[in-house]
């Protein structure tokens, strides 16, 4: 289906579409000083006209002239809480007397997962999303909890016009424009939205919207936009090769260095829209007769997460921090193809003591960063 047009006061349509189309619908709303998603039913609940302000350590909001709903850069929440969630109960056991098995009965809690449409995507969450598909559909073992989740789920994408700071898409390829991953995908300009379906879910929603042709003028406007975007994007990762840089540099001073400030407290694992590290607890019930079992997010950065035989094998911030980097920018070419970070700069701004990720991975594996805090 050719791209199309959808005026600025037609948007409301698309929730009502989607809501018809049996969606809970959800939307970058503010929430407590930051971008979050949240349920929306009504597009004056978007965050119009704010812009983010990021930096190391720092992300503010502040309100603008501009009528723009998606002017901003991404929040902390990616997709990855909704469809990897924080806590997930992941089986059942309650004794019963008459059970074979010594007594005890086993219930797997796959959930029946809502269908919800996620509209404002960023692109790098989309190939975040794809990563982790990866990593839990398409693996030698398919995890059926995320993929209830992912299979109920619709996503509106919208290009980014207005990148952060931190924002460093542009060199890992992620960004700010999609090519593919999305069910609907969006481009904002001043006089409305270029609209396009990547599914035949997303066709279906598309046929429902009061749309026109988009002109050739409007579709090259978009296009350079994006471009514009991507070139003010002063941060960025060497390439994809620098694996190789970074395993030879395991002594490297700097890990030291940088160890001296990390506080080990796992605000960028938590933020990574890639990250998938777990810990797996049990809840017995207080009749004493059954319990769950519970799978809950960790991060490398914690001091438990690498015990082995009662030792931590990383016992150190410098060790984990190593770890952290050697496996996103590192091993994960070997497992996956490519390397676990699309560029949007959260642990940068979300880490309390401003480490700059990219500016450190850059700096180990062989090249000082120029560009100005
Ligand atoms: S490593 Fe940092 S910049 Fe890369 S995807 Fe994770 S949070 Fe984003
Ligand atoms: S790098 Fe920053 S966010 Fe990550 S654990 Fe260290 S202090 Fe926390």
């Amino acid at each position: 289906m050719a791209v199309q047009f959808l005026a600025p006061e037609s948007l409301q349509n698309l929730l009502t579409v989607l809501e018809a189309s049996g969606y809970q619908v959800m939307g970058p709303q503010l929430s407590e000083g930051a971008i979050v998603y949240d349920h929306i039913n009504d597009v004056a609940d978007l965050p119009r006209g704010i812009e983010t302000l990021q930096k190391p350590g720092s992300y503010k909001l502040q309100q603008t002239s501009s009528t723009r709903f998606f002017n901003w850069a991404n929040g902390p929440a990616a997709l990855k809480p909704l469809l990897y969630k924080a806590r997930q109960a992941l089986w059942s056991c309650e004794q019963v007397a008459q059970a074979v098995n010594g007594g005890f009965v086993f219930k797997d809690l796959v959930p029946q997962a809502v269908p919800t449409a996620v509209i404002g995507v960023r692109p790098c969450d989309i190939a975040a999303m794809l990563i982790q598909d990866e990593h839990f559909i398409q693996s030698e073992y398919c995890d059926p909890y995320y993929k209830a989740e992912r299979d109920a789920l619709f996503t509106v994408a919208v290009n980014c016009s207005s990148c952060a700071e931190t924002c460093f898409c542009a060199s890992t390829g992620d960004g700010p424009s999609l090519d593919d991953g999305y069910d609907l995908l969006m481009d904002e300009l001043d006089s409305g939205f270029l609209i396009r379906a990547g599914s035949t879910k997303g066709e279906q929603v598309l046929k429902k919207l009061p749309v026109t042709a988009a002109s050739e003028d409007l579709t090259a406007m978009a296009a350079e936009q994006s471009a514009h975007a991507a070139e003010k994007q002063k941060r960025y990762l060497l390439d994809e090769n620098m694996h190789a840089n970074l395993f030879s540099q395991l002594d490297n001073r700097r890990w030291h260095d940088i160890a001296e400030r990390c506080l080990s407290c796992g605000n960028c694992t938590s933020v990574c829209p890639t990250c998938f590290c777990h810990r797996e607890t049990e809840q017995a019930e207080l009749d004493g007769q059954s319990t769950r079992h519970f799978r809950e997010w960790s991060s490398c950065f914690n001091a438990d997460h690498s015990v082995m035989h009662g030792h931590s094998l990383r016992d150190s911030s410098e060790l984990r921090y190593r770890q952290w980097m050697l496996h996103k920018l590192g091993s994960w070419i070997y497992q996956y193809g490519r390397s676990g970070c699309v560029g949007c700069g959260r642990c940068i701004a979300w880490c309390p003591a401003g480490i700059d990720f990219p500016a450190e991975a850059n700096a180990i594996s062989g090249e000082v960063e120029l560009w100005e805090a």
